[in-house]
């Protein structure tokens, strides 16, 4: 199986946005991240993947901490940012969530400390145990098929 085909295939299913977070000694570090899965209810625990070769990676094994931002639909630009797209015209503004910086106007921002870490295959995966949760009002901006997208409801459906 060639890797073009496994991507664009992973890429059929639809996802959120978020900007994972974290500070170090040498300052805030953020990227964006959409391999973001909610675990478990009791504990609370949420997972992300992050790529190997990511600058991240040493942030969160020294930090042992991150903060999980769900961006919203007028965040394109915060996603393009943290993922090295496309540099942001606008300043990126950040909000603190349990002496952790996330993304000002997130829907949802989560304070996580590491409680495993696991290499699998060319990602690691960060579980974190949630420490705080703030949620606000809007809608979400979502990426599938390798592009960026706004979230519709369908009526009639539950
Ligand atoms: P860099 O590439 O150095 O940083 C990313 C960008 O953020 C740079 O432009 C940097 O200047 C900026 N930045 C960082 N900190 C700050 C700060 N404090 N203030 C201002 N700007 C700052 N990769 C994964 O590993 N896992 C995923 O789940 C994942 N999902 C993705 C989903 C989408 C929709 C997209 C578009 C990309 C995804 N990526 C994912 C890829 C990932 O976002 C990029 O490879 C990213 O560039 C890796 O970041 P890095 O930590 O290596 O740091």
């Amino acid at each position: 199986m060639d890797n073009l085909f496994f991507r664009k295939a992973m890429g059929k299913f639809a996802t959120g946005v978020t900007v994972v977070t974290t500070k170090t000694e040498e300052g805030i570090h953020g990227m964006t991240a959409n391999a973001f899965m909610s675990v478990s209810l009791e504990p609370k625990l949420v997972t992300i993947s992050i790529d190997n070769k990511a600058r991240m990676l040493d942030k969160i094994h020294k930090s042992k901490k991150f903060a999980i931002s769900f961006l919203a639909e007028d965040q394109v630009h915060v996603s393009m940012h943290f993922a090295g797209q496309k540099k942001s015209d606008e300043e990126i503004e950040f909000e603190e969530i349990h002496n952790l910086p996330a993304i000002k106007g997130a829907l949802a921002t989560i304070a996580c400390e590491v409680t495993q870490s696991m290499v699998v295959g060319d990602h690691t995966l960060f579980v974190g145990k949630v420490l705080e949760i703030k949620v606000i009002d809007g809608q979400p901006l979502t990426f599938y098929g390798g592009k960026y997208g706004r979230y519709q409801p369908l009526e009639n459906a539950i």
